[in-house]
C-alpha cells in the first residue's frame, strides 16, 4: 500500500504535464474555431454597452454564421432572451456567459457514459467488445482507428484490428503499419472481399485470442449510398450473431473541416446504423468546430474523441469542459 501510494505520488506530476501539454496542444488546435465562435460573439457584444433587442438580433445572427447549426442557435437564444426579460441579463458579459454555459450544458447533457472498456475496474462487460467506426470516405475513419489502436496498446487493452473497407487497399496497407507499429493483431482479407465475412473471422479470432476489443474499420463507399448502409446493417448483425450485444459502440467519424455537411452526414448514418458515439476529426486547420455542437445537439449523441492532427497522439479523449475552457480562456 505504501509503496502504492508512492508510486502514484511520484506519477503525479509527470501525469500533469501530460495532461498540461495535451491541453495546451488542444487549445492551439482549436484556435480558429475560437476566433471564428467566441471571437465573433465578442466583436459583436463589444458594439453595445448593455445588452437590448438590436443586440439580441445581432447576436442571433453572428451565431448563426458560426458553424452552430439552427438548433444549438435556437437553444441559446431562447435561454439568453429568457433571462433578458427577467432582468438578469443586462450586459454584453452576461450573454457571454449564458452563451458559455449553454454550450456547456449542450456537451454534459449528451455526454453519457463512456463505453467500459474491459481492463477497467467495476462489473466487466462481457468480451471482447466491438467498436465499429463508421463514416463517409476521407473523413479520417482509417486514422483514427490506427491513432486508437496506439493507445489502446499504450493502456495494455488486448485489441484486434478488423479491416473492413475491403474496397480501399490503402486502407487495409495504412492499417496494417499502425497495428504492426503497435504490436497489435490485425484481421484483413483481400480487395473486394465481403466485409461482413472479414468481420465474421475478426470476430471468431479475437474470441479465440480472448483479446478485450475489436476495433472495426468500414468502408465508406460502396456502390450506392443504400449498398453502402445495407452493408453496415448486415455487419452489425453479423457482429451479434458472433458477440452478444455487438457492436457496443458505433461511432461515427466526422470530418469538422465539412461544417453543415457533416451534420448532414450524421443525420444519414444516424438513421441507417444507429450511432453510440461521435469521433470529430481535423478541429486543427478549420474554422467550423463549432459543428461539434450542433451533432451533439440534434442528433443527441455524445461525442467520444477529436482529432487533432495526422500523428498518432493527435487523438484526444473528449472532455465537454475541456473543450469549452480552450474555446472561452
Ligand atoms: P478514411 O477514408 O475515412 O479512412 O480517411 P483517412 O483515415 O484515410 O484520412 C483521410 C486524411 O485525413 C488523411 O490524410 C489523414 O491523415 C487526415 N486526417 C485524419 N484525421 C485527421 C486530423 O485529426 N487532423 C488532420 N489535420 N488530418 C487528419
Amino acid at each position: 500500500m505504501f509503496f502504492k501510494r508512492s508510486k502514484e505520488k511520484e506519477d503525479a506530476p509527470e501525469k500533469k504535464e501530460k495532461r498540461a501539454g495535451l491541453l495546451a496542444r488542444m487549445t492551439q488546435a482549436l484556435g480558429a474555431t475560437k476566433e471564428n465562435l467566441v471571437g465573433k460573439i465578442e466583436a459583436v457584444l463589444g458594439t453595445f454597452s448593455s445588452m437590448d433587442e438590436d443586440a439580441l438580433d445581432e447576436l442571433e445572427g453572428t451565431l448563426l454564421g458560426a458553424d452552430l447549426g439552427v438548433a444549438v442557435t435556437d437553444r441559446i437564444m431562447t435561454a439568453v432572451r429568457a433571462q433578458f426579460k427577467k432582468g438578469v441579463l443586462k450586459t454584453p458579459e452576461d450573454a457571454k456567459a449564458e452563451i458559455r454555459d449553454q454550450l456547456g450544458a449542450i456537451l454534459a447533457s449528451h455526454a453519457g457514459a463512456a463505453a467500459q472498456a474491459p481492463s477497467e475496474a467495476g462489473a466487466a462487460p462481457p468480451k471482447p467488445q466491438v467498436w465499429m467506426v463508421v463514416g463517409v470516405n476521407g473523413t479520417g475513419k482509417t486514422t483514427t482507428v490506427g491513432k486508437l489502436t496506439a493507445r489502446l496498446a499504450a493502456e495494455g487493452r488486448k485489441t484486434l484490428v478488423c479491416a473492413a473497407d475491403t474496397f480501399r487497399p490503402a486502407a487495409i496497407e495504412q492499417l496494417a503499419v499502425w497495428a504492426e507499429r503497435s504490436g497489435t493483431d490485425l484481421v484483413k482479407s483481400k480487395i473486394g472481399a465481403d466485409p461482413s465475412a472479414v468481420l465474421h473471422d475478426a470476430l471468431a479470432a479475437a474470441t479465440a485470442r480472448a483479446a478485450d476489443l475489436v476495433l472495426v474499420d468500414t468502408a465508406g463507399r460502396l456502390h450506392t449510398k443504400s449498398n453502402l448502409m445495407k452493408e453496415l446493417d448486415k455487419m452489425r448483425r453479423v457482429a451479434g450473431k458472433v458477440v452478444a450485444g455487438a457492436p457496443h459502440e458505433t461511432l461515427l467519424v466526422v470530418d469538422a473541416t465539412t461544417g453543415q455537411n457533416g451534420l448532414a452526414q450524421a443525420r444519414e448514418f444516424m438513421k441507417a446504423t444507429g450511432i453510440t458515439g461521435l469521433i470529430v476529426t481535423k478541429l486543427d486547420g478549420t474554422a467550423k468546430g463549432g459543428v461539434l455542437f450542433g451533432i451533439a445537439e440534434e442528433l443527441d449523441i455524445p461525442v467520444r474523441y477529436i482529432g487533432i492532427g495526422e500523428g498518432i497522439d493527435d487523438l484526444i479523449e473528449f472532455s465537454p469542459e475541456d473543450f469549452i475552457n480552450s474555446l472561452f480562456k
